[in-house]
């Protein structure tokens, strides 16, 4: 028997009518003889409304209560998508992630998955049951749980997948699927038939908001095909797969926009061994990621140092390196904000040059300043200024013709020979 895992975010459960037609859509491929596992999310907004509720309790929760509190807007989507599947004659077991045991690290609000236990998932789909997850949780070895980050549900599906050695994860969602810039800012935006688990996850990273990047690397892991797809039309989405010769073919495949991003420069520091050690060793202990960074030489001798951070983390940040600066005993902190960072992926890209002259050129005929510059094997991005990223974005999907109607392969640019070995 082939085995589905099948996800439904938020918006695709929102109501009781939808909750019925996401079951509608489980029950028609159990009726296919299939073994079913399904992911679900908390109901329409209630992870944002817990935690507004929590703030209004307690600005600064404990993280393990975040945890506890969150968990529950996925407990209330199980039991209901299980009792619509039984009303439909489907019979259905809903399960928290600690019933199924999957196991995570400890840390709360942004835990990772160690290990998916099959042994009960497997015993209910060989009795015929569909399996209905709380996706986004799971348990510590020592009993808590713990929740994955948001969007985290994808992540529980695709893992689920993987560990079942499931045929294709799908992802039910509302949106057609992966396209080459988000559809709301550029209306003009194509969806993709297939893109590669690298090119997905550079976009989930950078910004598309359709997938959890987790999930991605799971998918790219172990594997598992991971079917984008709109809840409520029977159309194809988006495949996310393993990558194949042709998706070289154009150099990019689509262009992402991240926006609240703010920048800090540690100016006039002493340019000596274990400063920058100094400052990482405190970002990595307050678990803050950062990008861009860039160091040069001060004019007095000294050295500057700035990187890009998310808004949200400048909080954490500050004392940090106010502690950093008076162990050095020198310098200066100063923090910009309203930034956004535009980029563009595709695997062409290693094969493909003028790249990065196409999309600089593109921002500067819509007059946009770039502030820095980042580069990988497979995407390029900009910082810029807030205010200009609508216009950036659409700037550089028409530079790159990603537009609806455009063809998908041909490629105006070089091929980079010395490569193509
Ligand atoms: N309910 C969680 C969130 O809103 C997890 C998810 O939707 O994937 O972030
Ligand atoms: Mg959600």
């Amino acid at each position: 028997m082939g085995l589905s895992v099948l996800k439904f975010g938020g918006t695709s459960v929102a109501s009781p009518d939808l909750m019925l037609a996401a079951a509608r859509r489980v029950a028609d491929l159990r009726r296919q003889a299939r073994g079913v596992a399904v992911v679900v999310s908390a109901m329409g907004h209630t992870t944002d409304e817990l935690l507004e509720l929590a703030d209004a309790i307690n600005p600064h929760p404990p993280r393990r209560e975040t945890d506890m509190l969150l968990a529950t807007g996925e407990q209330v989507s199980i039991a209901l998508l299980a009792m619509a599947l039984h009303s439909l004659g489907i019979p259905a077991t809903s399960m928290t992630g600690p019933q199924v045991a999957i196991r995570t690290t400890a840390s709360h609000t942004r835990a990772r998955i160690r290990s998916i236990d099959t042994a009960r998932l497997l015993a209910e789909l060989n009795a015929g049951r569909v399996v209905v997850v709380a996706g986004f949780q799971g348990v510590t070895d020592d009993g808590q749980i713990t929740t994955l980050g948001r969007g985290g549900s994808d992540t529980t599906a695709v893992a689920l997948a993987a560990a079942l050695a499931a045929d294709v994860c799908e992802i039910f969602t509302d949106v057609d699927g992966v396209y080459t810039a988000d559809p709301r800012l550029v209306p003009d935006a194509r969806k993709l038939e297939r893109i590669s688990y690298d090119e997905m996850l550079e976009l989930a990273v950078l910004g598309a908001g359709v997938m959890h990047s987790r999930a991605v690397q799971f998918g790219q892991r172990y594997n598992v095909p991971i079917h984008v797809r709109h809840s409520r039309k029977n159309d194809a989405g988006t495949l996310i797969t393993r990558e194949s010769p042709e998706m070289e073919n154009a150099s990019v495949v689509g262009c992402a926009l991240k926006e609240n991003l703010g920048r800090v420069s540690l100016r006039d520091l002493p340019n000596k061994p274990g400063v920058d050690a100094a400052i990482f060793n405190a970002l990595a202990e307050a678990d803050i990621n950062v990008d861009d960074i860039i160091q040069n030489e001060a004019s007095g001798g000294g050295m500057n140092i700035s990187f890009t951070v998310e808004h949200r983390d400048l909080a954490d940040i500050k004392p940090a390196m106010e502690r950093v600066l008076a162990e050095c005993g020198r310098g200066e902190q100063l923090i910009d904000v309203g930034l956004s960072r535009v980029s563009v992926v595709g695997l062409g890209m290693r094969h493909h040059t003028g790249v990065a002259a196409k999309m600089f050129t593109a921002l500067a005929d819509a007059g946009i300043n770039i502030f820095n510059i980042t580069t990988s094997e497979i995407k390029i991005s900009c910082i810029i200024n807030r205010s200009d990223g609508e216009k950036a974005l659409k700037a550089v999907h028409a530079a790159f013709d990603l537009a609806d109607g455009q063809p998908t392969t041909i490629d105006t640019l070089t091929p980079m020979r010395s490569v193509r070995v």
